[in-house]
Formats: structure tokens, sequence, C-alpha cells
């Protein structure tokens, strides 16, 4: 029934579901979350939500909640207590490191880890147990985004925000459905739309919500983003558009790192190492790339080409740049984000308000757990593992001996499920993550963890495929029935207090982890006591980030405001990096500072068009593109179990281009066949307008584990960010 708005206690919280972090109200009634609205404080959303937003609360209450801890005994999973399972999980890992080393275990979260969960994932095993086999999900969502920051910033560190929507003149989103991926934000262009002269141009490999919304869709092949990008600042250049003060003054020119491979096999390594060059060169590096010739590869018009360069190109105009996996799942994903960084760089139009290249986030705390926490195998809660200083800083903090953190990134990964399946690693503890759903070429993935001697501990909410191969399972509390943060796209770090009891002996996964440090000895570095171990490891974490350009905000301002934004210095956010109008911590008296990079100076990148890793050919002739679909949170295992969100999208599909779908005679709900190398998936036809591929390009959405979509993709990765690229390989289509 619809609650009761007059009984219900509102109480402030970010969205438990993308990365656009929207400030929700969460109405509670009787120890029950009931409902949810949108905060009109709130500067991200300004009082709207989305289909899942309003419906979250929802997802709490499935009638498979799990709420005891399960154990497996011959073969079938039993329950048991929770201090039995936590016992277990200590003593395994225990045993597993002193029979195969430290780097036998490991453990995978996600973007949805809350920052206190992820910060105390990374000290107990990278601080406390000494292994860096530390990843999360992220690395399969915004690894490139990462790589693409420091490679041209020197620093992982999104440089814009919201209220760039509000200053922009032109949106150019690169590769990203966001009328379904981030449907609020998208909201907030439209409605600039309705009240100033703004366009909104999607560049993407087929027609979607956003194209049918957008004032101009242009299409391009998959992989030709590379040349198109290349083609914009051959443009920029020919025409005189470039901003050649800004470039002198703040930018170098770069080649080199361009490894041929494709993550496939186990072992890759780059051919060059990065290399200055000048102007004159990289000019001439753009010949290969004019409009004209670019046509050919990318099959968009010269004149569309062109019409996107004079977007960028005019200095009446204020460019916003957007993207997200389109551009982050790329073979070359770190290139692709160098790329539309030099048209940024090479027109100045970067870092002030309305011009802004802007790398958006998929999970609620992506930025906040993956990138300031720093839960990937290389990075420290502000560092990366192989500098020392970087380490006995954390070390010091953590209470550990430096020589306890490897100076060696280990797996990211892809590679730590390579390393599951060929025994290097033995134990695996996976959180608020389901990747027996998301890996790409899923069935040998899922054959390696299930072999003899693998021990698999799942966290989860809900019954999943990944808990399908556990161990161990862990019930948890999920999002308001817990403390902790999000951090958003934005930079913005969003506090939630615990609202109701969760269910059963569900608890919070820090709890959890915390718990199994103290029995696996470290009572020293895990002190926190339970009523205040949230606040006691958020102000731990502060210390790491304790210097006048990175500091986060006192808990108190994040409980007293919707969300604050960092880094946050005098008692302020910064909302614009790397520009001394807006960042304090531009201090070489210059109006812009790159201070990621010793000489302060952002880097454009040489980088050639190259193919997709697999491309189609007389046996597999379709390109197979796969993602996700606005009703629907990742793999479906909270919003299936929103009633009104499953019966308006229950079950994945194939999308066809009609003139595909005409000649081979397939209807709409007609089954399907896809065969790639990797096996065959049968799937109900989808020709409609909601998604319309190009001609010899297939649409698979991701969600639907009965439909598992990942056992045919592939497991090629880019080679720089290691982020695989679930956007295109080689695929039959048949009628079934
Ligand atoms: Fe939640 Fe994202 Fe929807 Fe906002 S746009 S309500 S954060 S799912």
């Amino acid at each position: 029934g619809i609650p009761n708005n007059k009984g219900l206690d509102w109480k402030k919280a970010p969205c438990r579901f993308c990365g656009v972090g929207c400030g929700v109200l969460v109405g509670v009634e009787n120890g029950k979350a009931v409902a949810v609205k949108g905060d009109p404080k709130s500067p991200v959303n300004k009082g709207l939500c989305c289909v899942k937003g309003y419906h979250s609360v929802i997802s709490m209450y499935g009638k498979d909640r799990l709420t005891k801890p399960l154990v497996r005994k011959n073969g079938k999973l039993v329950e048991t207590s929770m201090d039995e399972a936590l016992t277990l999980i200590a003593s395994k890992m225990q045993e597993t490191i002193k029979e195969h080393g430290k780097d036998s275990v490991s453990i995978y979260g996600s973007g949805q880890w809350t920052i206190p969960d992820g910060y105390a994932a990374s000290k107990l095993f990278k601080g406390c147990i000494g292994t860096n086999n530390v990843e999360a999900n992220a690395r399969l969502c915004m690894a490139s985004a990462v790589t693409g920051f420091m490679t041209s910033f020197g620093i992982d560190e999104p440089m814009g925000c919201y209220d760039d929507i509000d200053h922009a003149d032109v949106f150019i989103l690169w590769g990203n459905n966001m009328a379904e991926m981030h449907p609020v934000l998208f909201s907030r262009m439209l409605d600039q739309r309705q009240k100033r002269d703004v366009k909104i141009i999607d560049f993407a490999t087929r027609t979607t919500r956003t194209s049918m919304a957008a004032d101009k869709s242009i299409l391009f092949l998959p992989q030709s983003d590379l040349a198109v990008a290349n083609a914009i600042c051959y443009e920029i250049i020919a025409n005189g558009w470039m901003n050649k003060s800004f470039v002198e003054e703040y930018c170098n020119f770069s080649k080199g790192l361009t490894d041929m491979g494709y993550g496939l096999e186990d072992k890759y390594s780059f051919n060059d190492k990065p290399e200055k060059i000048n102007f004159d060169d990289f000019k001439a590096f753009l010949e290969d790339y004019t409009p004209e010739k670019v046509e050919k590869i990318s099959g968009v018009s010269a004149k569309d080409i062109k019409y996107m360069a004079r977007q960028y190109g005019d200095p009446n105009k204020k460019v916003m740049s957007l993207w997200c996996m389109g551009m982050n799942q790329h073979s070359r994903g770190t290139w692709i984000n160098n790329l539309v960084y030099n048209i940024h760089l090479l027109t100045g139009k970067i870092s002030e308000p309305g011009n802004s290249p802007f790398s958006l986030t998929g999970q609620p705390s992506a930025c906040g757990t993956v990138r300031e926490v720093g839960t990937l195998t290389h990075k420290l809660p502000h560092g990366v593992v192989n500098n020392k200083k970087h380490r006995e800083f954390a070390a010091k903090i953590w209470d550990v001996p430096a020589e306890n953190i490897s100076p060696k990134p280990s797996y990211h990964t892809v590679e730590m499920f390579r390393a599951l399946d060929r025994g290097d690693i033995r134990f695996m503890w996976i959180q608020v993550t389901n990747p027996m759903v998301t890996m790409p070429k899923l069935n040998r993935y899922r054959d390696g963890a299930k072999k003899e001697g693998r021990f698999i501990v799942v966290s989860d909410i809900y019954p999943t495929p990944t808990t399908d191969i556990a161990d161990v399972i862990l019930p948890s509390a999920m999002w308001v029935e817990r403390e902790g943060m999000f951090g958003n796209s934005e930079r913005r770090t969003q506090y939630f207090e615990q609202m109701v009891n969760p269910p059963g002996e569900s608890m919070s996964d820090t709890w959890q982890l915390v718990e199994v440090a103290k029995k696996m000895g470290f009572e020293k570095q895990f002190y926190y006591k339970e009523e205040t171990h949230v606040e006691e490891i958020y102000n731990e974490y502060r210390k790491h980030h304790d210097n006048k350009k990175h500091n986060l905000a006192p808990l108190q301002v994040l409980k007293d405001n919707p969300g604050m934004m960092w880094p946050y210095v005098d008692g302020k956010p910064t909302k614009w990096r790397f520009n001394a109008k807006y960042d304090p911590a531009c201090d070489n008296g210059k109006a812009y500072h790159f201070y990621g990079k010793p000489d302060g100076k952002a880097v454009i990148w040489q980088r050639p068009y190259e193919p997709a890793a697999e491309v189609p050919d007389a046996e597999y002739p379709y390109w197979l593109n796969t993602g996700r679909v606005v009703e629907h949170w990742h793999t479906g295992s909270m919003t299936r179990r929103i009633p009104v969100l499953h019966k308006a999208m229950p079950y994945a599909y194939v999308e066809l281009n009609p003139a595909d779908a005409k000649r081979m005679q397939i209807k709409n709900g007609d089954n399907v066949k896809l065969t790639t190398r990797r096996g065959q998936i049968v799937l109900p036809a989808s020709i409609n307008e909601r998604g319309v591929p190009a001609p010899m390009q297939v649409f698979v959405p991701f969600f639907d584990e009965n439909k598992l979509i990942n056992n045919i993709t592939l497991d090629s990765f880019c080679p720089i960010s290691k982020e695989p690229d679930y956007k295109k390989c080689a695929v039959k289509v048949e009628k079934a």
C-alpha cells in the first residue's frame, strides 16, 4: 500500500543505486523503510529521483533475503552461527597463508562498498596480511577513467562537477546512454535545454532513448571513436581553433605505452615507454586522421566530424563531454580517455564552469571507495604501493611495519580470477558484488572458482549465481540498515545513518571485516568499538588525506550537509580542480596548475586508431554489445525483487536492427541464437524503438542471471587499465 506520508520519519541518504548519487529522503515507519523521495535540498538532484531510486526501499524486503550465515558441508549449504562462520573464515585464511603464502588469499569488492567497508578491506589485506590482492568491480567499469586521468594529469581525480551542466552550451555524450544510465543528470540537461539555447549531441554505436532526446545523434562503428577523436583534433588545429597560449603554457605532448596486446593472454608488455614529442610531431601524426580519411574507418560523415569539431572549436561555446562504460569498457580504454582530454586541452576548455571533460561513474561509491580509499591492487588510501614514501605513510596510520605492505601491485580483476583458476589464489572473499554474472568469458572463471581446493566466501543480501559457488555465505546489512558513506561521480561524499535494523543476523561488510581481522590476531589495528566503528574508521581514513591539497570533510560536516565535495580546504569544498580561481591547491602562481605532473603541465597524447581485439568475420559477422537498462541495477539482484521493475523488464533480450531482422525473417519476440567463439545463448528478439543497434550489430543487457550473456563475451582488456571490453566481440546471429 501507499505509506501515509504524514506519519513518516524522513531521513537523508544518498540513493543506493547509481553513481549520480542523488540525495534522497527515506521514510521510516514502525522500524521499516517504506518510502523514498528526492531530497529538494540536494544539489545533485534538486528533488528529482529516477524509477530505481523511488522504489529502492522495496529491494530491502525481498522474500528470499539472506538472514543467516551458511556454510557448505558435504556439498550442501547449512545454517551456522555468525561466530562459527567468522572463525572458519579467519582460520581458513590463516591456513591458506601458511600453506600457500600470503598472496594466495584475496578480497574482491565493489564500488557499492561504503567508504568504511573498502577501507577496512584494504587495511586488513594490504596492511595487516601483506598482500595486494585487493580488487573491486570498479576495475570492470571505471579503471580506464583512472588510468586516463593518471596518464593525462598524473593524478586520478575528476576535475569538474555537476554544476557544469548549468553552464555548458553543448553536451557531447561519448558512447553514453545517459537517459537510462544516469537519468537524473540527463534530466538536468533537458531542464537546461528548456531554459537556454543548449545542444545535446549523442555520439554512440546504437540509437537509444538518449539519441531520441538529443538534438543530434551521430552513430560510429565500434572502436572507431579513437579515429574520430583524432579527426576532431585535426580539425581544431587545421581551422586555427587551438588555444595556443593555453597549450604552450600548460601542456606537453607525448607518445608511448602503445602495447599491441589486448590482455587476451596471461602475459603482455608495453612495446615502448612514454616519450616527449613536440607540437609539430603531433600535427604530423594527425595527418592520417583527416575527416575524409576517418569517414571510411568510422562510418561517420566528414560533415558530422567537422560539426563535432566546430562545437569544441567555437570560442563562444562551453562544452561538456560526458562518458562512462562506452569509453571505459574498451580494449583501448585509456587511450580514448586520453583522446577526449586532448580535445579539451587543445581548446583550453577545461577545469572551468561548463568547460568540462566529465567521466561518470556507474556505482554509488566507485569514486569514493575505489578512487579515494584505493581498493585496487596498485593503490593505497592516498598513494600507490610502489612508492616507498606512500607505503611508509600508510603503514604509520595503519600501525603496521612498512615492510608489511608489498611494493608490487598484484593481480587486477581478470588476472585475479585467472589466478584462482590456476590455483595461485586459493581463498577469495567476495563482498557486495556478483562476479558470476559480470565476469567476461564467464564459463572460464566459474569453472576456475569451482575447482577443488578453492575456498570462496560471499557476503551478500540475496542468493545469486555468486553465492552458488560459495563455501561460506555471510548475510549482509544493506544501505540504511547500517551506517556509512558513498562518494559519487562529482567527488561528493555523502553520509547516511542506520535507519532500520537489518534482518536476522545480517551485519555490515565493515563489521564482518573487523571481526575477522580481530580473530586473525589484528586486534591492535582493528581497535574500533562496535558502536562507534564507522566514525573511528572514517576519522582514521581522513588522516591519509590530511594535507592542503587533499583534505576530506569532518564527519560532522557530512552529517550536517547534503554531502560535501573533496578536496575540502579551509572549510570549503573544491568544485573545479587545477584552476587557481577555484582550487586552492594550485600554488605555482599560474592560472592553471596540473599539479599531478612534476612540471604542472597536462599531457596531450599521441594515440592511434587500432581495430578491436575481435572483429566480425565471415563466420561471426555481427558485433555484440552489452550493457544496462534503466529498470535494473547491474545484475538485477536487488531490482528484480522490486515487483514493478521486474514486471517492466522481466528478462534479457537481444536488440536487432530492423533491416537485419527482416533479412533473417525474425519478428519481435522470436527466439534468436547468438554464437561466439565462447559459446551460445538463445534470447527473444527485441525489434522496437527503445534501442536500435546499427546494421550488423546486436545489443544484449546483462542483468538477467537466467540468461548470462557474459558466458559468451570476450575477456580482452585495455593493457594499461586492465578493464575488459564488454562492448565488442564477434557474434553469429540466427533465428533459433
Ligand atoms: Fe538513484 Fe541514480 Fe536514479 Fe539518482 S539517477 S535516483 S542515484 S539510480
